[in-house]
């Protein structure tokens, strides 16, 4: 039997990403975090297209496109992301990062170059992919499809702790401004926006714990 394709989108830190990745060990299927490739990006262009301001310059971002090669490899059971075979998994989770990434990722021609190997990844099945947008552009036809929030102050301690348990330092509230702001340009901008598929099922899990989310997104893969 072919395996599902499932899309989880949703806003920033309600989860998606640790959530799947238990999803996909309990079935068997393969993890990618679409939001850290968008920092991936971010993180190139932090390195090597600033401008004289230290701002990203978009056009060199664009014109060097072709330079950055982003692969998840598996340490684990734990995904890891290279940038041109440089492991880069601490380094997109910096604030830095956080800060820019949704300017990055509003760009069309940074869309179009990560859209191709979101799909070819789900063309065989057995995926669950997180993300803003998969359940309406990257895989509008995924078998099931996610859409998790939570509110602003629940979303925040997640963060902040996951962001302590890296060992980077921060402060609560310039955390939450930030989330605000990423769901402010990430829901508004003009494609492939941060916006839950019709048919997508909505799960508010600010009063559950990630266990509870994971039982209540397999009790509906079951049933359908
Ligand atoms: O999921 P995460 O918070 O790491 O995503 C970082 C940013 O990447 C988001 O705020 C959004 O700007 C961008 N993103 C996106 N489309 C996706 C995944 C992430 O635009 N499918």
């Amino acid at each position: 039997m072919k395996k599902p394709v499932i899309a989880i989108d949703g806003y920033s830190s309600t989860g998606k990403s640790s959530i799947s990745k238990i999803i996909a060990d309990k079935l068997g299927l393969i993890h990618m975090d679409t939001g850290a490739l968008y920092r991936g990006v971010t993180w190139y262009a932090l390195q090597h297209c600033l401008n004289e301001n230290s701002e990203i310059d978009l056009n060199r971002l664009f014109a060097s496109l072709d330079q950055i090669k982003l692969e998840f490899k598996n340490n684990d059971g734990t995904l890891i992301l290279f940038l041109n075979d440089i492991d880069i998994s601490k380094d997109i989770r910096t604030n830095i990062v956080s800060d820019n990434v949704s300017l990055v990722a509003k760009q069309k021609e940074v869309r179009d170059f990560l859209l191709q190997s979101q799909r070819s990844l789900a063309e065989k099945g057995g995926v669950i992919m997180d993300g803003r947008d998969i359940g309406t552009v990257v895989l509008p036809n995924a078998d099931y499809k996610f859409f998790l929030t939570a509110s602003i102050d629940e979303r925040t301690n997640r963060r902040f702790l996951e962001l302590k348990s890296l060992g980077i330092e921060t402060d609560k509230e310039q955390v939450k401004q930030n989330l605000i702001e990423r769901d402010k340009i990430d829901s508004e901008r003009e494609i492939a926006p941060l916006k839950q598929a019709e048919d997508a099922i909505v799960i508010d899990n600010s009063a559950l714990t990630k266990e509870e989310t994971i039982d209540l997104i397999l009790s509906h893969i079951e049933k359908i």
